[in-house]
């Protein structure tokens, strides 16, 4: 790949080419504000010409390709990713704000995705069922077809690498609608697709408005499936989009994910990952947590580690790579200090804060990290996402209530509890309502092995590990009658 390209082009069938329109959105540099480059805005026709692009390479080159064919592009692509490691992650600095060592591992996630599914694409067997004695039954995992993705902007890289490269693994031709504030590193992962020889139309990529290009993906009839990650509002649209001509959805809505603290914890290995999993990637992190539930007898000790924790954490330009780089967006930072004005109006403690660094640009939109206390487990700073580096503390006397609280939202995403009783390990791991459980850690590095996704408002469909390839695959049952 070389760099830089020219970022205001699509991908469609092969062919790198302006939006049908000529229409272009900007793109912004979060730490500074200032744009630096387009990308294509595309509309109706031109997703109209993906999806159609898409189901003419699973008719034709794509889908006669056998799976371990596929397996071997996928690895390709793998290798192609880490040879451009430091260039996609400059890109995702500049793009997103994301500091910049966690946008190296991102690259190296997305690798790491397409490794996997590379290595996974030819064991993903059908079965034999027995049946009456005249009969040979099995089963076929077949692809749906053309499957839509719609990424948001907080981890472009990882999410088109768990759901692309899982769908392009079970022999789907893909569309992808990037987010508007994060769409240069699937550009670049789609020209390097184009170089390790994917076949034309295997990948189409439609840069462009939610509202514009994100919705004709989602109402597109011939698209058979779609992989949605973002906020509960458009999910929710998205899934009735699709409803309306029947396909499959698989839905990631974020979380107010808890960790639960008890007085027996190892509080040494839990104070560091308590504050990071609420701080990675300035809170903008589907699975962060962002309530820390912590047992009365440890609550005062554990609040006073947490606060001299937060008062050394700084924000600034992400290629400084401190603690946190900038939010996305100005309406990103907009939300996320309505919610905490509002909160702190109607009562909530400032515990402690960072900084933010002296000489950060005036138009960056940064934002100080911030631990909040004297928040109810009914409060919106309690219930609702707020997307940046924002954690709340709430004590809770004992399990019943630490599990009443951890399961007093609507989502249901990732939980993660610090407890070395291990009767109580088990039986938390049944009572916790959530697609993830950590024990005595939280996050797993990631683990692309491990399956993801949430229950409640949190969403439906799982991501990641064979769970995926399972859900981009549709079943077939085949009876074979001896006569
Ligand atoms: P969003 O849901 O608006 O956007 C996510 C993706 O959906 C983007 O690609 C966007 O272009 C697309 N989209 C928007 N409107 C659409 C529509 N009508 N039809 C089809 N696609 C559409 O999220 P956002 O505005 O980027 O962020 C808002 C909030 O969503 C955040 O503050 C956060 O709470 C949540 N969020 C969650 C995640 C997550 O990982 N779960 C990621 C991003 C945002």
């Amino acid at each position: 790949m070389t760099l830089p390209f020219e970022s205001d082009q699509l991908l469609v069938g092969g062919c790198w080419r302006r939006a049908a329109g000529g229409a272009t959105l900007p793109v912004e540099d979060p730490s500074t504000g200032l744009e630096f480059g387009r990308i294509a805005r595309a509309d109706a026709n031109d997703v109209d010409a993906a999806v159609r692009a898409a189901r003419a390479a699973f008719e034709g080159p794509w889908g006669a390709l056998a799976a371990f064919e596929r397996g071997r592009l996928l690895a390709a692509l793998g290798r192609a990713v880490l040879a451009h490691a430091e260039q996609l992650a400059d890109l995702e600095v500049r793009d997103v704000g994301k500091p910049a060592s966690q946008a190296r591992a991102d690259v190296v996630a997305l690798a790491r995705y397409l490794e996997f599914y590379a290595g996974a694409v030819d064991k993903l067997h059908g079965t034999t069922i027995p049946f009456l004695t005249d009969y040979t039954v099995y089963t076929l995992r077949e692809p749906h077809g053309v499957t839509g993705h719609i990424v948001p902007w907080n981890y472009p890289m990882q999410i088109v690498g768990r759901s692309v490269g899982a769908a392009l693994a079970a022999g789907n031709a893909v569309v992808v609608k990037p987010a508007e504030e994060a769409s240069l590193t699937t550009l670049a992962f789609a020209r390097l697709a184009t170089e390790v020889g994917f076949p034309a139309g295997a990948i189409n990529v439609v840069p462009g408005l939610g509202e514009e290009a994100g919705a004709a993906l989602a109402a597109h009839p011939l698209v058979n499936h779609l992989s949605f990650t973002g906020s509960v509002e458009v999910g929710i649209a998205v899934q009735i989009a699709a409803a309306r001509h029947v396909a499959p959805v698989t839905l990631e809505l974020g979380g107010k994910s808890p960790q639960l603290v008890f007085d027996d914890a190892d509080l040494d290995v839990a104070l560091p990952m308590l504050v990071r999993a609420g701080i990675q990637n300035a809170g903008q992190t589907c699975s962060a947590s962002s309530r820390l539930l912590v047992q009365r007898g440890v609550y005062d000790r554990v609040v006073d580690a947490l606060a001299a924790r937060y008062r050394a954490l700084r924000a600034g330009p992400a290629a400084r790579d401190l603690d946190l780089g900038p939010l996305v967006s100005g309406a990103q930072l907009a939300r996320v200090r309505r919610m905490v004005t509002t909160g702190l109006e109607a009562g909530a403690e400032l515990l402690a804060s960072g900084e933010v660094v002296a000489d950060a640009p005036p138009g960056g939109h940064y934002i100080a990290p911030t631990l909040l206390g004297g928040v109810a487990p009914a409060d919106p700073l309690a219930q609702e996402e707020v997307f940046g580096p924002v954690q709340v503390v709430l004590p809770f006397a004992d399990e019943d209530e630490a599990v009443a609280i951890a399961n007093g939202t609507r989502y249901g995403l990732v939980a993660g509890a610090w407890t070395r009783d291990a009767g109580r390990q088990h039986r938390l791991v049944r009572r916790l309502r959530a697609g993830q459980v950590f024990l005595n850690d939280y996050g797993a590095a990631g683990g692309v092995e491990l399956p993801f996704g949430g229950t409640g408002w949190s969403g439906h469909g799982r991501e990641k590990g064979f769970e995926a390839l399972y859900g981009f695959t549709t079943v077939k049952t085949v009876a074979a009658r001896h006569r």
